[in-house]
C-alpha cells in the first residue's frame, strides 16, 4: 500500500492565509491583533521557535513584540511582565516560550496569564473549558491535527483514535479535542503512555494513530493497522554525519516502514510542525476577537 502523504506545509499555508484574512478583518474593525512572545535564556531551539513565530506574525499582519530575559531572570520579574501585559488592552496574546529554567515554576507562570490571552491554551481555565466542550483557546499543536486530517479528506467521526503520550502540551489536550462532538472530532479515544501494557495491542486497533512520545522512530510497521491514518507529532534530532549540521530531524514514527502500511501519514519535517505556528496565528486572532467584542 502506498500511503497518502499529508502535506503539513501546504495545509499550514492555507490556514495562514485564512489567518491573514481574519487579521485584515480585525484591522478593518479597528483592532490590530498583537502577540507578545517572552523568551527566557539562550536555548537555541527556543530561540528558533520564537523566531519562526515572530516571522509568521509579520507575514500574517499580526503585530508581534518579543521580550527577552537572561536565564537568571527571577520569577517575580517574569510575573511583573505578565501582569503588565494582562492589563495592556493593545496586547491580545501572551506566549511564554517553554521550557523555562528550573528555578521558575512553569505552572505558576502559565496560571498568571489571563485565560483570554492564553494563546498556548495551557491555562487551567482553558484546559477545563476544553474538557467540557466550551469554546476557548486550545493548545496549538493538537488543535492543528484534526485540521490536517479533515482537510486531507479523511472522515474522523466514529473512528477509533489512539494517542500515544499523555503530556499536558500534546497528549492530554489531544484526547480532549478528539472526544468532543463535531466534524473535527467525534472519535472513540484511547490514550496510551509509558504505563500502558501491550502497547501494540492498542495501536493496532487505531483508525487514527497519533504519536507524541519523543522517541525517534518508535512506531514501527507492525504496530499499525493496514490503512490507518498516522500522525507523527515527534521532532527528534538524530546524529547524521552525512549532513552539514551533523544531525537530521526524525519523528516518533518510522516513516519509511509505516508508510507501507498506513493509509495516510504525516512526514517529519513538513507534517505537524508547520501547523503549530499556523494555529498560533489563528489563536491570536481568536483572542483579539474575544477581548474586543
Ligand atoms: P513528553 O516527554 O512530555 O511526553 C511524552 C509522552 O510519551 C509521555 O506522556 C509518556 O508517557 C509517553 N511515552 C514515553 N515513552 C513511552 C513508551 N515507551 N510507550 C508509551 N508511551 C511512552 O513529550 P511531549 O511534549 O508530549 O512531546 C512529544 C514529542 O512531540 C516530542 O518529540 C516533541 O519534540 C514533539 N512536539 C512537537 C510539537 C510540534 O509542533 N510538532 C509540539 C510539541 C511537541
Amino acid at each position: 500500500m502506498n500511503a497518502q502523504i499529508i502535506d503539513g506545509k501546504k495545509i499550514a499555508a492555507e490556514i495562514r492565509s485564512e489567518a491573514k484574512l481574519e487579521a485584515t478583518e480585525l484591522i478593518a474593525d479597528g483592532v490590530q491583533p498583537c502577540l507578545v512572545v517572552v523568551l527566557v535564556g539562550e536555548d537555541p531551539a527556543s530561540k528558533a521557535y520564537v523566531g519562526s513565530k515572530v516571522k509568521a506574525c509579520e507575514e500574517t499582519g499580526i503585530k508581534s513584540i518579543k521580550i527577552t530575559h537572561p536565564s537568571d531572570v527571577s520569577e517575580e520579574a517574569l510575573m511583573a511582565d505578565i501582569e503588565r501585559l494582562n492589563a495592556d488592552v493593545s496586547v491580545h496574546g501572551i506566549l511564554v516560550q517553554l521550557p523555562l529554567p528550573s528555578h521558575i515554576d512553569e505552572d505558576v507562570v502559565t496560571e498568571h496569564i489571563h485565560p483570554n490571552k492564553d494563546v498556548d491554551g495551557f491555562h487551567p481555565v482553558n484546559v477545563g473549558k476544553l474538557s467540557i466542550g466550551i469554546d476557548c483557546l486550545t493548545p496549538c499543536t493538537p488543535t492543528g491535527i484534526p485540521e490536517m486530517i479533515v482537510r486531507s479528506g479523511i472522515d474522523m467521526s466514529g473512528k477509533h483514535a489512539v494517542v500515544i503520550g499523555r503530556s499536558n502540551i500534546v497528549g492530554k489536550p489531544m484526547m480532549s479535542l478528539l472526544v468532543q462532538k463535531g466534524e473535527k472530532a467525534n472519535c472513540t479515544v484511547t490514550c496510551c503512555h509509558s504505563g500502558t501494557r501491550d502497547l501494540t495491542y492498542h495501536t493496532k486497533q487505531a483508525d487514527i494513530l497519533i504519536a507524541a512520545i519523543g522517541v525517534p522512530e518508535f512506531v514501527k510497521a507492525d504496530m499499525v493497522k493496514e490503512g490507518a491514518t498516522v500522525i507523527d507529532v515527534g521532532i527528534n534530532r538524530v546524529e547524521d554525519p552525512s549532513t552539514a549540521k551533523g544531525y537530521r530531524l526524525v519523528g516518533d514514527v518510522d516513516f519509511d516502514e509505516v508508510k507501507g502500511v498506513a493509509g495516510a501519514i504525516t512526514p517529519v519535517p513538513g507534517g505537524v510542525g508547520p501547523m503549530t505556528v499556523a494555529m498560533l496565528m489563528k489563536n491570536t486572532n481568536k483572542a483579539a476577537r474575544l477581548l474586543t467584542r
